[in-house]
């Protein structure tokens, strides 16, 4: 059991909050398409598995036209063994999402869509540059239901500055009103080499504070469950039965091939990452020079690895099979920053299962950080 993620490192214009691995230069997108074709073909033996879940992200997969796409699945199915109730996932925004644009993703095998709609307030789409309104993202969703498109995610992010917690919860039931069976939220992050982060170290931006952050998530998790969403990771709620199969596989330690510039790998012992850079990485395609850089991880790394994605899912860390997997008694081991963290609330243990509350996934990282083990 094993996923394929394709990064299509492409937009049409740089939203001013990301960091992603993107270019706005398009010229050389059929190039791009026959190089990760090329990719995928050369790493077929990878992976030694079926593969259940292919995920197109990027970057916009949906501005790849029919043809671009149907080169990408003919490649995939004359590689690899694909599940043929596989789920294909392809990443959109919402501008490309017309009906003719629908039936063809369809046909070519997508079954899942993720809908970048991020807010339904224009004036916050305007100020983060995004390039749709919110008008195009109720008509994307609502095309998408009429080329019977059964598995809907859509992406939202909270703490935008000056909203308040109306706005956020707003936000939050016109998604439900919509009926998506999956919704992931992201709290705004600033990075340094954005836009928005050049603006916030003139002082021209400022972050929403920490304690009305932490208030709009975890009034997210109540209002959505209200809504009939089960949270079952810190940023992911779905309908029951429709938790992402492709990011679950990630979670559990399940291998995957990444491929396309940035994109990572990863086969149970090994990461690889690929170059982040379009031009260098169709140089080294052409060229048949290396670019990845591979690390070899040691059974530290895959420890602390469990501990941080478990952790990040409502099912938490089973303490019983990592004694089992790498021999170690996690509770023995950190017994005191354990009781600790049970006191502050941010964590539970029930049976032998370790997870965080909703406090906790606040700070899932900083939590599985005080677990870890050194080198
Ligand atoms: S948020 Fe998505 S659409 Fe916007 S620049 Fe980043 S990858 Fe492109």
């Amino acid at each position: 059991m094993a996923g394929i993620y394709i990064h299509i490192p492409f937009c049409k214009q740089a939203c001013h909050y990301c960091d992603f691995h993107f270019s706005t230069n398009l010229t050389r997108r059929s190039e791009m398409t026959q190089a990760i074709c090329h990719e995928l073909r050369k790493r077929s033996d990878y992976l030694d598995e079926r593969i259940d879940s292919i995920y197109f992200g990027g970057g916009t997969p949906s501005l790849l036209n029919p043809e671009e796409l149907k080169a990408f699945m003919s490649t995939l199915s004359g590689s690899f063994e694909i599940n043929p109730s596989a789920e294909i996932t392809l990443e959109a925004n919402p501008e490309d999402l017309n009906v003719i644009k629908l039936e063809s993703l369809q046909k070519i095998g997508v079954n899942r869509l993720s809908i970048g709609i991020q807010t339904f307030k224009d004036s916050k789409l305007k100020w983060m540059n995004r390039i749709h309104s919110s008008e195009q993202a109720k008509l994307a969703f609502k095309n998408a239901r009429t080329v019977e498109f059964e598995n809907i995610s859509v992406d939202l992010i909270y703490a935008l500055p000056g909203n308040e917690i109306g706005d956020w919860l707003e936000d939050l039931r016109k998604s439900a009103d919509l009926g998506p069976e999956h919704i992931s939220i992201y709290g705004l992050t600033i990075e340094d080499r954005t836009v928005f982060g050049h603006r916030k170290n003139k002082g021209e931006l400022i972050e929403v504070v920490e304690e009305e952050a932490a208030s709009q998530y975890l009034k997210t998790i109540e209002s959505l469950k209200s809504f009939g969403y089960q949270q079952y990771e810190v940023s992911n709620f779905s309908k029951p039965g429709f938790e992402s199969f492709h990011n679950s596989s990630y979670w559990a330690g399940k291998n995957y091939l990444g491929v396309g510039p940035g994109a990572h790998s990863y086969n149970g012992s090994t990461r690889q990452f690929n170059v982040r850079n379009n031009s260098l990485y169709l140089k080294a395609i052409t060229n048949g020079s290396s670019y990845f850089e591979t690390e070899k991880l040691s059974q530290t790394q895959l420890v602390n690895e469990r501990i941080l994605t478990n952790l990040r899912t409502i099912a938490g860390l089973d303490l019983t099979k990592l004694e089992t997997d790498f021999g170690i008694d996690l509770f023995e081991e950190h017994q005191s920053p354990i009781e600790l963290l049970q006191d502050q609330k941010l964590l539970e243990i029930e049976g032998e299962k370790l997870h965080l509350t909703s406090k906790g996934f606040l700070v899932a990282d900083e939590i599985a950080l005080k677990l870890f083990f050194d080198e």
